[in-house]
C-alpha cells in the first residue's frame, strides 16, 4: 500500500485543520464505511459522525493532510452503525476502497494502536504522554520515549533459467489461501542487514543458497507494523526442503504453469510481476 502523492502525512493538526474532514473510524481495527452502495465509501457525512457513534474524541488523532483537506482517526467504542453504515475489516476492503484511502487508513489504524499500546512506559509503568507534537510518547518519571513499531522483514523471490525457461521458487504456508504461493518473506532480527537475512531465510525456509542480490522496491504494510523490503536473487545451491512447521509446499514453477499469486496491491505481486516482465512482458499473470 502506497500512500498517494497528494497525501501529506503529518503528526500535528496545522492551526487551520479544522475537525471537519475525511475522518477514519476505526471499532478494533474495523473501519467505518458507508455501505449503501456495493462499493464501500467515505468520507462519512458529517451527521454520521456527529450522531449515533460512540468516538472517543479525547483519543482522536490527526493522520495528515489530503489536498487541503485533514485527516483524522478515531475509535468507536462499540461496534454499532448507523443505518446504511459497518464496520468492516481493512483486508476485506482490498479491491472495494480505493487504494488511495485504503493505504491512508492503513497509516491511521497504526497511529491509533500506537497509543493503544503504549499508555504505559514499558520501564516504570507510569502513564506515558504524547511528546514531539505526537510522533513519539515519552514517560514523565523516567523519560523513556517511545516510537511508533515499524518492523523491517525481507521479501526475496529466487529465480533461475533453467531448459523451460525462466523459473521462480514460490512457498505457501498455512495460512496463506488455497492454492496461493508467494515469495519468500522473514522478519529482520536484531543485527542483521537485510542481506543476511535472505541468506537465513532462504536456507532455513526452502534450504537453498542464493546470490546476485537484487534490490527491487519496499512497502509499508499496516498489518500489523512491517516495513517489507524486496529483492531479486539467483539461486545458487540446493534442492528445496521446506522448513517443517512454517513452509506447506515450495516448489520451482515455469512461467507457463503459475499458481495463485498475492494480490495486486501487495509488494509480493509487484515483485514477481517484474521477474516475469522481464523475460515476457505480455504475461497474462501481468493483466490484472
Ligand atoms: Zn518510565
Amino acid at each position: 500500500m502506497i500512500l498517494p502523492s497528494d497525501f501529506e502525512p503529518l503528526w500535528a493538526a496545522p492551526e487551520s485543520a479544522g475537525q471537519d474532514g475525511l475522518w477514519f473510524v476505526f471499532h478494533r481495527s474495523n473501519l467505518l464505511v458507508y455501505t449503501e452502495h456495493a462499493t464501500p465509501m467515505l468520507p462519512l457525512p458529517a451527521d454520521v459522525l456527529s450522531g449515533g457513534l460512540e468516538i472517543d474524541h479525547a483519543g482522536a488523532r490527526f493522520v495528515g493532510m489530503l489536498r487541503d483537506t485533514p485527516v483524522w482517526a478515531a475509535r468507536s467504542a462499540s461496534d454499532r452503525a448507523p443505518d446504511g453504515h459497518g464496520f468492516e475489516n481493512m483486508r476485506g476492503l482490498f479491491n472495494r476502497l480505493p487504494d488511495d484511502l485504503l493505504a491512508i487508513g492503513g497509516r491511521a489504524v497504526q497511529m491509533l494502536e500506537f497509543d493503544r499500546t503504549h499508555r504505559f512506559c514499558g520501564a516504570c509503568g507510569t502513564p506515558s504522554e504524547i511528546f514531539e507534537g505526537g510522533r513519539s510518547r515519552k514517560c514523565p518519571s523516567c523519560g523513556e520515549t517511545y516510537y511508533p513499531k515499524v518492523s523491517p522483514a525481507m521479501m526475496v523471490l529466487i529465480k533461475r533459467d533453467g531448459p523451460n525457461g525462466r523459473e521462480l521458487l514460490l512457498a505457501r504456508s498455512g495460512r496463506f489461501a488455497r492454492g496461493m504461493y508467494s515469495a519468500l518473506a522473514g522478519f529482520v532480527e536484531p543485527s542483521e542487514s537485510i542481506e543476511e537475512c535472505i541468506h537465513r531465510e532462504a536456507f532455513e525456509e526452502v534450504g537453498v543458497r542464493v546470490h546476485n542480490l537484487a534490490y527491487f522496491s519496499s512497502q509499508g504494510w499496516p498489518f500489523p507494523n512491517s516495513l517489507m523490503v524486496a529483492y531479486v536473487a539467483d539461486y545458487e545451491s540446493g534442492e528445496i526442503i521446506p522448513q517443517e512447521g512454517e513452509i506447506e509446499d515450495a516448489r520451482w514453477f515455469t512461467l507457463d504453469d503459475l499458481p495463485g499469486l498475492p494480490h495486486r496491491l501487495s509488494i509480493a505481486r509487484r515483485l514477481i510481476s517484474h521477474v516475469i516482465r522481464e523475460v515476457d512482458p505480455d504475461h497474462p499473470a501481468l493483466r490484472v
